[in-house]
């Protein structure tokens, strides 16, 4: 069982940035306003997510650390209309199996908070504590019990270069929460609460955003809007590139190459637009449970979504050159 655990615990948390990644998931499904994170030693020593969410009783936060445990799932039709971040009730649990694990959290309806500690899947401390309302979770040691996971983690630079891009996902696309990294005790990223183009500027800058058009167009069944570069500043690499589903950062290389196609004959051989689109559609028309990371995604109708982006892009390009 704890060997099939760690095995399991493989598949979601592969580095600091899993962890990230999983922890802010929990922290915006629990309605945070205010979202911190802190690393050490890029996340090896420590990755630490303060929310102040609805936070959890005393009996959900010992219950939150079994395998699919979700609260978020309770019956089938939830599953074919997911609308939270989380669903599959395994991130806490395989963070707990391959970490030391601090949890104190508390609701509204609690005076005090709930401590709980927990490493390598083993309870180890129950307690009461004070604490705001909300969640703070503190993962330390990753992999301290699984050496050959730890040997394969990167340089610090590597991992935090990761942790930093999962951060930075989040915070495009909940411009209404503010956002706060700090590393090694230094604030790397602070974002206030604002507006999407706003947060936009806060992240990449007012010279960046100058290099972009706006996208903005809906039909019935989908959404899009965004920023795209202006043919004349795409470059020879593909960072930039960002498409969120429902507010869910994911990877389609069929979106992608809409895009590209879109850009076709206005860019040079080997160059690349910039790119941040957030598609949004009726969740019953994707299936997101394809992969535990959830980074892909099937959508039902793939054709008619790539003749959409590859349309709206082309479309809009063609509004700024007039
Ligand atoms: P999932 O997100 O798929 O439900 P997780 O293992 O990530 O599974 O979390 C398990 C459960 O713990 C969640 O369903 C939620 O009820 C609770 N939980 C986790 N993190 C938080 C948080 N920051 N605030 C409130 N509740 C949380
Ligand atoms: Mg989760």
């Amino acid at each position: 069982e704890e060997i099939a655990s760690k095995i399991a615990a493989g598949e979601v948390i592969q580095r600091p940035e899993s962890v990230v990644k999983e922890l802010i998931e929990n922290s915006i499904d629990a309605g945070a306003k205010n979202i911190t994170v802190i690393l050490k030693d890029a996340g090896k020593a420590l990755v630490q997510v303060i929310d102040d969410g609805c936070g959890m009783s005393e009996d959900d936060a010992v219950i939150a650390f079994e395998r699919h445990a979700t609260s978020k799932i309770e019956t089938y039709e939830d599953l074919e209309n997911i609308r939270t971040l989380g669903f599959r009730g395994e991130a806490l649990a395989s963070i707990a199996a391959v970490a030391q694990v601090e949890m104190k959290t508390r609701t509204q309806e609690d005076e005090l908070a709930t401590l709980v500690k927990i490493e390598g899947g083993k309870i180890i401390e129950i307690s009461k504590t004070s604490h705001p309302i909300g969640t703070s979770i503190a993962v330390k040691n990753l992999f301290f019990n699984t050496p050959a996971r730890r040997n394969f983690l990167k340089s610090n630079y590597t991992e935090f270069k990761h942790a930093y891009e999962a951060f930075i996902r989040f915070a495009i696309a909940y411009p209404e929460i503010s956002f706060e990294l700090i590393s090694d005790d230094e604030l790397i990223s602070k974002f206030e609460a604002t507006d999407f183009e706003t947060r936009i500027k806060q992240i990449f800058g007012d010279e960046f955003f100058k290099t972009l058009i706006p996208v903005d167009e809906k039909t019935e069944y989908v959404s899009i809007y965004g920023f795209i570069s202006k043919p004349e500043f795409s470059r020879k690499t593909k960072a930039d590139q960002f498409i969120f589903l429902n507010r869910r950062y994911i990877i389609n290389r069929s979106i992608n190459h809409a895009v590209y196609n879109a850009y076709e004959h206005l860019i040079d051989k080997g160059n690349f637009p910039s790119f941040i689109l957030m598609i949004l559609i009726d969740p019953r028309h994707v299936d997101i449970n394809v992969h535990p990371s959830k980074l892909e995604v099937k959508f039902d109708d793939e054709q008619g979504i790539y003749n959409f982006v590859r349309a709206v892009v082309k479309h809009s390009l063609s509004k700024f050159n007039l």
